[in-house]
């Protein structure tokens, strides 16, 4: 299966999953969009950018979430790695990836050309929809996550900041700390093990660690280095379930 079309049925499946839960839970959303629709009548502007968001989520997606599966473990909301904790979630959740040229909008059902102008949609006719309940901003933690690194590997060659990559491995630590609480049991202390190694080591001039050494679940491709430690997911059947769905 192509990676473009892997992608497809991941936005897919995703989008159904996401309908299925909106559903129940249609009347309090409706009215906090309300809510905030009113109070941002005239301005709308987001100061967190849907971009790096994106990149932040897929990191965490492609090499913290199969570990934190693996262990069946719940991340709380208090941690800032939670989906509901990305203003943008709701919205990348909603993008229909039909073929390479074609995106369709999830909420009125709209088509767009490429992903961008589905973007540029989403922030003109669907601002009011943004989740802004918790205002955090998944881009603040890029520094942690290694967003440049994914984004735009050139990056990496720029001369190293001792006092950047101190406040990065903080933040990262936190993360850690926050996310996977050592007192909460052996999952959350082998997850908290792991995220140091996964993406705090790296935060150092040395330039000995590389993020990610122990490897994510998809798109090794973008990072050959690593290894995938985790066995695949249950893909290729889901995915073929679920376009044959779609199509009908
Ligand atoms: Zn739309």
């Amino acid at each position: 299966m192509g990676r473009a079309k892997a992608i497809t049925s991941i936005i897919l499946i995703q989008f159904i999953l996401l309908h299925v839960t909106k559903s129940q839970q249609g009347f309090e959303e409706s009215s906090a969009a309300r809510t905030l629709k009113q109070e941002s009548h005239d301005t709308h502007e987001v100061h967190c950018s849907r971009e790096r968001s994106r990149a932040a989520w897929q990191i965490i997606d492609d090499y913290l979430m199969p570990f934190v599966e693996e262990e069946g473990y719940q991340i709380s909301t208090d941690c800032r790695l939670h989906p509901d904790n990305d203003l943008f979630r709701d919205q990348e959740r909603h993008k229909i990836h039909l073929d390479v040229n074609e995106w369709r909008c999830g909420y009125c059902k709209k088509s767009f050309r490429a992903e961008r102008f589905l973007d540029q949609h989403f922030d003109n006719r669907h601002y009011n929809l943004l989740n802004v309940n918790q205002s955090k901003c998944l881009a603040d933690l890029c520094g942690a996550l290694h967003c440049d690194f994914v984004i735009n590997s050139n990056l990496l060659k720029a001369k190293c900041n001792p006092a950047a990559a101190a406040r990065n491995r903080h933040l990262c630590e936190s993360l850690a700390n926050s996310c996977f609480p050592i007192s909460q049991g052996p999952s959350a202390r082998r997850l908290h093990e792991l995220f140091l190694r996964q993406f705090c080591d790296a935060h150092t001039c040395s330039g000995k660690a590389k993020p990610f050494p122990r490897g994510g679940k998809r798109h090794e491709a973008r990072n050959p280095s690593a290894k995938t430690s985790v066995t695949s997911w249950t893909e290729s059947k889901t995915f073929i379930v679920v376009r044959k769905m779609i199509k009908r």
